[in-house]
């Protein structure tokens, strides 16, 4: 009887990815298969966790993952980072760390935000490249071997690229305007419709824990770090279970973070604006002069004169606001705060771990 129970609570925590997963053959031309093929497989899994224990999505996540890295290498480890849940996430999490090693916990002093939960994953992991992936399976494991394997070949990077975006049509109206944005006015090149989700080498990670801004966008990072990287393209499913807690303010954030740390594009904008109306102010001070002189001046024009002082106001303004942001940033920057602030850790006592860090 209680074995049965023990099944069909089991069969709720099999997930099964039913979307399309291609990978981009023209990026793999020039790559050898067989040369790096034997290269040895060792990966870190970086997984932020924030208020994830109201529904069973760390059971989901575990029961899953362990036994599709399991099939692919022994040398793995699964970083968990427990974003300042006010929920028993971190309790759940440590029921798993206690029964396998492999399961390892990073909990912060309270929540920081997803961005800064995997800079953290990425200077606690260890191996020879790394995978961050949300714990709510929105990036399918059935991915992992895929992404391991083009690895292997000799990619330092393999993104998970979206066939499309599942969202409500505000969110991808959104986005798409995000990433048009950044492609036409930052230098870097930031692939649109790619997330966090991705497989990075050793000697990108090493190069993104030298990075020490504080505002951070990471797509943007990675972008800027550079190297060539293969794509691997998917369908984006739904959450397993519960609900997003990455809100509309964060996401906002994320996009003016994006934005002002990757293009001075806002503040030359308004050099633009303002050359522009310099140059029509002085057409119009010309006409009027030549118009006195003509027809002699009369004190009409008041409409005209307030809609040009308002207007010019609220150009002023804008612009001071657009300054503001960047000095904001400059002085959060040289305030030179840590990342983040780590209350506990669990299950990196081994002797690589200490070595790292
Ligand atoms: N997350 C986090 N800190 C936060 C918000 C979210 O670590 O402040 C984690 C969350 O637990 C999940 C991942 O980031 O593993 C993605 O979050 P969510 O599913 O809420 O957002 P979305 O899928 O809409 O990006
Ligand atoms: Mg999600």
């Amino acid at each position: 009887m209680v074995k049965n129970k023990n099944k069909i609570k089991e069969d709720s925590l099999v997930v099964k990815y039913n979307g399309r997963i291609q990978v981009d053959k023209k990026r793999s031309i020039g790559f050898n298969k067989k040369i790096i093929a034997d290269k040895d497989i060792s990966v870190s899994i970086i997984a932020p966790f924030y208020n994830e224990a109201k529904s069973n999505v760390i059971d989901i996540f575990f029961y899953n993952l362990i036994p599709a890295m399991e099939k692919i290498t022994k040398d793995f480890e699964i970083i968990c980072v427990d974003d300042g849940s006010k929920d028993n996430t971190y309790l759940r999490l440590l029921e798993y760390a206690k029964k396998d090693n492999r399961i390892k916990i990073v909990k912060f002093s309270r929540n920081f935000g997803k961005e800064i939960a995997l800079a953290a994953g990425f200077k606690y992991a260890s191996k020879k490249c790394a995978i961050p992936m949300d714990a709510d399976l929105q990036d399918p494991i059935e991915l992992l071997p895929v992404m391991i394997k083009e690895w292997q070949y000799g990619h330092k990077a393999v993104l998970a690229k979206r066939f499309s975006r599942s969202e409500g049509l505000l969110k991808r109206i959104g986005c798409n305007l995000f990433y048009k944005c950044i492609r036409i006015f930052s230098n870097i090149d930031i692939p649109s419709n790619t997330g966090d989700f991705r497989l990075v080498d050793r000697q990108l990670i090493d190069e993104f824990n030298k990075l020490c801004e504080k505002q951070r966008y990471i797509r943007g990072l990675w972008a800027w770090i550079g190297f060539e990287y293969q794509l691997v393209y998917f369908d984006r499913p739904d959450r397993i279970a519960g609900n997003p807690s990455q809100s509309w303010r964060k996401l906002f954030e994320l996009a003016s973070n994006a934005i002002f740390s990757f293009t001075n594009m806002p503040l030359r904008f308004w050099f633009v604006i303002g050359s522009l109306i310099s140059f029509i102010a002085f057409i119009f001070g010309l006409w009027i002069i030549i118009n006195t002189l003509i027809y002699g001046s009369s004190v009409r024009g008041y409409p005209s004169l307030m809609v040009t002082i308002l207007f010019f106001g609220g150009v002023q303004l804008i612009s001071i606001g657009v300054l503001g942001e960047y000095i904001g940033r400059i002085y959060t920057e040289t305030k030179d705060r840590p990342l983040f602030i780590v209350e506990c850790e669990d299950n990196f006592n081994t002797k690589e771990n200490k070595k790292k860090r």
